[in-house]
């Protein structure tokens, strides 16, 4: 296989993954939440068994993991490394219909996607766009997401499948492969067996910017404030009335304004975020996302949600207001900063595959914060797509190549060639 028809590859099976409907639903109970993602997995499973994977399993939750055998032959002195990427795409914008264009030889010039020329790509909103003139990129046509998130991933892992397979010379331990459903509404790895996977690290290819490695993300937890008033027919409510209403706008009111909130804070800042609210005159409850880098961070931001529910309630004793903290996750970066070696051969690879690697801390989780509390060490990289979430995501088919590229070359430098 020659680097253009790897190349040529990888492009086809990412727009043939895209135009496959996988959106996610939050309000579904049942694994996968959406039955169309099985669509996806397994169009992948067969393709797996196609290349030439073994162990190809598909298991009741949607979990599709495989092995490219090692090409060495003292494998079990070596490493098993994962490298994961989910199939699902975000609720908030529609996959329904995902048209992809693929723009080539990108000059620099702002895109306007033509099933909606209101949507525009351009590079002072995107300053990455600079760094990929002459690229081939890829949107959607305007009118949904496209996806790159994660079948940028997706197609990188089964293209780097594909090349080592067909090149048993090059030298390798044991590698395992896992396409997970639901990432996007924080179910990613709730039934994931890690014993079973059986990696000793794993690498989620999830990331944005080329060369980019992350390996630090929020400790983060939900808080639910719960506000009882006391309703009254409102004809004879005088000095009876407490309205639930007004004390949670009146909560609200008294966040800082100018800080920890996500439109006031950056890099390491965290934040203190109501997400929900939902009420009538005699209950109200608030729900509150809570970010920081460090535990100590999460606690006072939930200490001073505390303080505001215990102010409002001395000056409104007959309301009683309660505060639920639910724990998310960790930052992955307090495990991770004693496996260097797991960054450091990252990094390697980057290298190898012509890139400066970046370390960035990520504003927010990936299912490898979770995979990594529960015994499989699963730093971020660099998948390559831009905008997400949003009807102007891109991708550079050249940077999705570079990523293939790393998990060769990572493959290698894992058993020390
Ligand atoms: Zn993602």
């Amino acid at each position: 296989m020659s680097a253009e028809s790897r190349s040529d590859a990888l492009r086809d099976r990412f727009l043939r993954y895209v135009r496959v409907d996988t959106q996610s639903d939050e309000s579904s109970s049942t694994n996968p939440s959406t039955l169309k993602q099985l669509d996806l997995l397994r169009m992948l499973q067969a393709e797996l068994i196609s290349i030439g994977c073994t162990d190809v399993v598909l298991d009741q939750f949607g979990y599709l993991s495989a092995t490219v055998p090692a090409t060495i032959s003292d494998a079990n002195s070596v490493p098993v490394v994962g490298f994961l990427a989910h199939v699902d795409t975000s609720p908030e914008i529609t996959g329904t219909g995902v048209t992809p264009i693929v723009w080539r030889n990108y000059n620099g010039e702002v895109l306007s996607l033509p099933g909606d020329p209101s949507q525009k790509i351009d590079p002072r909103d995107s300053p990455e766009l600079l760094d990929v003139i002459g690229h081939d990129l890829i949107t959607s046509d305007g009118t949904t997401l496209l996806g790159a998130d994660d079948k940028a991933g997706v197609a990188e892992i089964v293209t780097a499948a594909a090349y080592l397979l067909a090149h048993p010379e090059i030298p390798h331990g044991t590698l395992r492969l896992a396409f997970t459903p639901d990432e996007e509404i924080g179910r990613g790895t709730d039934h994931f067996d890690v014993a079973a996977f059986g990696a000793d690290l794993a690498y989620t290819m999830d990331g944005s910017t080329a060369g980019t490695i992350e390996w630090e993300t929020f400790c983060a937890d939900s808080a639910v404030v719960e506000i009882r008033g006391r309703n009254v027919h409102p004809g004879y409510a005088k000095g009876k009335l407490v309205n639930s209403l007004k004390l949670a706008a009146s909560l609200i009111d008294r966040l800082p304004k100018d800080r920890l909130s996500p439109e006031t804070t950056e890099g390491r800042e965290g934040y203190l975020h109501p997400v929900h609210i939902d009420g009538s005159v005699e209950q109200t409850r608030i729900k509150f996302i809570v970010r920081d880098f460090t535990r100590q961070g999460l606690l006072d931001a939930e200490d001073l949600l505390r303080q505001l529910a215990a102010d409002l309630m001395s000056e409104e004793p007959r309301c009683r207001i309660d505060v639920i903290i639910q724990e998310s996750y960790r930052n992955m970066g307090e495990i991770l900063a004693q496996r260097m070696d797991i960054i450091t051969k990252a990094e390697e690879a980057i290298r190898r595959a012509g890139l400066k690697p970046k370390q960035e801390p990520i504003r927010g989780g990936t299912d490898g914060a979770r995979l990594t509390f529960a015994g499989l060490p699963t730093p971020n990289l660099f998948a390559g797509g831009h905008n997400f979430h949003s009807k102007r995501e891109w991708v550079s088919v050249q940077d999705m190549d570079r990523a293939v590229e790393t998990i060769v070359q990572l493959a290698q430098v894992w058993c020390g060639a």
